[in-house]
């Protein structure tokens, strides 16, 4: 069998010698316990990894806060030109798309899409590197001004999860970069080469501008390693992205030290089909939005809120679509669905077809494990589809795989809108329809209550322009375009008296 150019892609990443047994691991100090990853696209031993002990991650902190203390004084727009040359490495790196595509599962084609957003946010980071506004502000006193200005934050702690394993901790560095701060990154243990393989490509840039290694460091764990950070008070930033258990444990841990969050948290996301939307955009948006990256997005769509009056021609169509799903070695690209990351997975969605069925919901599209030739890592499994109720249990957490839950709505599109805010999460929500009124309707203040509405496009899928993250359980932060820069930063109100006066602010009289 072909391995699709694997062995070429590891060794161009600097891989090459895991597959010996060799570990590896760029801030590798340590006699820490061992990380095997394995491929979920053949079952493969792809290689392995050292866990951060505590001795390893102070190193790494001393590393980061003495890097931190020059980067800060490199003017913006030459932290801006790093970024640029970053971002010009990665156009040359296809074999990092090979690399996601082979360790996560996804599509090639969508592992080549997570380095194409780490190329884009790098631009807007160039760009925004010259635009680090603040503000100057009237004073009420006279020979008084006031302005607001941003300065680098210090050492931003990132926790990545496994389904984006490279462009999450790109938006982040490429803003923390620019905005001068410096990085420490735990990617999910269930992606650690990727983390390797980027933590290689800026290693290179940083020796090649004798810039601190500082700048970029990793470390590599499960949650015992990531706790190091959230408790860490040299940590003023900790953006970490993962499911909402994680995200309540560590919004708490970080708050209750005073330090900031940005929690990248789990979505339950839903398509409303109103009688006037369009199938044509219809059917591959909720398609694409339900089993693309095998249903493992944060933005996946999770549920279609179909009007009666058009729900069996929908059904129908969706159903249809379904058919034509080929799932297999996500780097074969005639295939449209890869593998669930692991076996845990796989028993996640299985349980959930269960309850699904156990509370009334009436399957359309069977699912189930596929076996036999080419689904020998046991992860592959078929996109399912059960007509339900939003209230199910089951309905309202996110189960993390390829099930797509139908319902219907009747009347007027603020009833469906009622239904897709009914969930605890707030992620993405998506509105087919050719009627203005609903569409308005739906990106109202009484309408949809997600970070993001999109009308006449699914729910996954963003631009890296557009700020993004989600409310409620998602967690509320924003990262990637947009004002999200101001989280690296923190803000300074400056008033200065350029007087032979002191008057005080509200007229308040202090005479001596
Ligand atoms: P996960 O919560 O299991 O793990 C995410 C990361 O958090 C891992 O690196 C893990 O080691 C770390 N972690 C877990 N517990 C921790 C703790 N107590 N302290 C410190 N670190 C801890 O999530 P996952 O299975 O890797 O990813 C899937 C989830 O991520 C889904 O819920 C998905 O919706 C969400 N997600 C959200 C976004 C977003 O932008 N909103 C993007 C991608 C994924």
């Amino acid at each position: 069998m072909t391995d699709f150019g694997i062995k070429e892609a590891l060794a161009e990443l600097g891989l090459k010698d895991i597959n010996n047994g060799t570990s590896t691991g760029s801030n590798n100090f340590s006699n820490g316990e061992i990380i095997e990853s394995f491929s979920p696209v053949d079952g493969k031993l792809i290689g392995k990894v050292v866990t951060s002990t505590r001795e390893d991650y102070e190193k790494v902190m001393e590393a980061a806060t003495k890097a931190f203390l020059s980067f800060r004084n490199m003017p913006a727009p030459q932290r801006g030109e790093i970024v640029r040359q970053f971002g010009n490495k990665l156009r040359e790196k296809e074999a990092l798309g090979k690399l996601v595509s082979y360790e996560m599962g996804k599509s090639y084609q969508e592992g080549l899409g997570e380095v194409q957003e780490m190329i884009d946010i790098c631009d807007f980071a160039v760009g925004l590197s010259r635009q680090l506004n603040g503000q100057t502000i009237p004073s009420e006193r006279p020979g008084h001004v006031m302005r607001e200005q941003w300065h680098p934050i210090g050492v931003v702690g990132i926790i990545s999860a496994f389904n984006f394993p490279v462009a999450v901790w790109a938006w982040n560095t490429a803003l923390a970069w620019i905005c001068g701060d410096v990085c420490v990154w735990k990617a999910s243990e269930k992606a650690p080469l990727c983390s390797v393989a980027c933590q290689n490509i800026i290693a290179e840039i940083l020796k090649d501008n004798n810039l601190p290694e500082g700048i970029s460091c990793i470390i590599n764990g499960d949650y015992k390693v990531g706790e190091m950070m959230t408790t860490d008070t040299r940590i003023p930033l900790v953006s970490a992205t993962g499911s909402t258990r994680m995200g309540r444990i560590v919004g708490a841990t970080v708050a209750q030290r005073f330090g900031k969050s940005l929690l990248e948290l789990g979505g339950n996301n839903a398509i409303i089909i109103t009688p006037t939307a369009d199938l044509k955009v219809v059917v591959p948006g909720a398609v694409f939005g339900a089993v693309g990256t095998c249903g493992q997005r944060c933005t996946s769509t999770r549920r279609l809120i179909i009007h009666e009056s058009v729900y069996d021609k929908v059904r129908d169509a969706i159903v249809g679509a379904y058919g034509q799903i080929k799932i297999g070695n996500p780097l074969d690209e005639t295939k449209h669905v890869g593998p669930l990351i692991d076996h845990d997975a796989v028993n996640t969605y299985l349980a959930a077809i269960e309850k699904a069925k156990a509370e009334g919901g009436n399957v359309l599209v069977e699912g189930g494990v596929l076996e036999g030739e080419g689904y020998e890592s046991g992860c592959y499994v078929k996109p399912a589809i059960i007509e339900a109720e939003n209230h199910f249990e089951i309905v309202q957490h996110e189960t993390f795989a390829p099930i797509l839950y139908l319902m219907k709505y009747s009347g007027e599109v603020e009833n469906a809108i009622e239904k897709q805010n009914g969930v605890a999460q707030g992620l993405s929500s998506a509105i087919m329809t050719n009627e203005m009124k609903e569409a308005e309707k739906f990106l109202s203040y009484a309408g949809s209550d997600c970070g993001i509405a999109n009308v006449n496009i699914g729910t996954s899928g963003a631009e890296i322009g557009g700020a993004f993250g989600g409310e409620k359980e998602t967690g509320g932060g924003r990262e990637s375009g947009s004002d999200a820069w101001k989280v690296y930063m923190r803000r300074q109100t400056n008033t200065v008296n350029y007087s032979d006066e002191l008057p005080l602010a509200q007229g308040i009289k202090f005479d001596l």
